[in-house]
């Protein structure tokens, strides 16, 4: 159990990800059904650490799990740390028109969070949010995926942060 979760906030971890969705893809009666994958980076999180010490950075990741795994469907979608202060979310049968609203979501709902030090100051939390939706297929493959959604993330570094970006063909 525990090599598929992260210790830290409790929720998969990057190999929980990858089996359950794999596990997805695999099932037949899964066939015909899309999927969003969402790749989430906190914005400047190594100046969080530097500032306010690694104790809040972990505070911070704690509470953006659970902020993001309340966001999104229990059981259905899988939620999962994906690597230091990146996380990745897999939103399973869903249409593409409802993908941007719900990344949306998340992110808006991570620039509510409201983590203080023990001074009483606030540390902003921010992140950027790539996604690529994806109609299954024989031919669907996990790294790929994965792929896409980090190229929009990269897209989103560049234009700017907090915000959602979708892949491009
Ligand atoms: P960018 O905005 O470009 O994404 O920069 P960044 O600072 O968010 O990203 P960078 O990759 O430069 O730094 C990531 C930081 O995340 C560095 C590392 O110390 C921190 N980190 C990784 N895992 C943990 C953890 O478990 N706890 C804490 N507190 N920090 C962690
Ligand atoms: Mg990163
Ligand atoms: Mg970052």
């Amino acid at each position: 159990m525990q090599a598929y979760q992260d210790g830290l906030t409790g929720i998969n971890n990057r190999r929980g990800a990858i089996g359950s969705l794999e596990s997805y893809l695999q099932n037949e009666s899964n066939a015909n059904n899309a999927i969003a994958l969402l790749m989430i980076d906190i914005d400047k999180f190594k100046q969080i650490n530097d500032t306010h010490g690694h104790l809040i950075g972990d505070k911070c990741l704690i509470v953006l799990a659970d902020c993001i795994s309340k966001v999104v469907r229990d059981k259905l979608d899988i939620v999962a740390r994906y690597g230091g202060e990146e996380f990745l979310i897999v939103l399973t049968d869903i249409k593409r028109e409802h993908v941007a609203p719900i990344a949306e979501k998340i992110r808006a709902s991570v620039e509510q969070i409201e983590v203080v030090t023990e001074e009483g100051k606030p540390v902003p939390l921010k992140v950027i949010i790539g996604w690529q939706h994806e109609p299954l297929s024989a031919s669907t493959n996990t790294e790929a995926l994965i792929k896409s959604a980090d190229q929009a993330l990269y897209v989103g570094k560049n234009n700017g942060r907090n915000q959602v970006v979708e892949s491009q063909p």
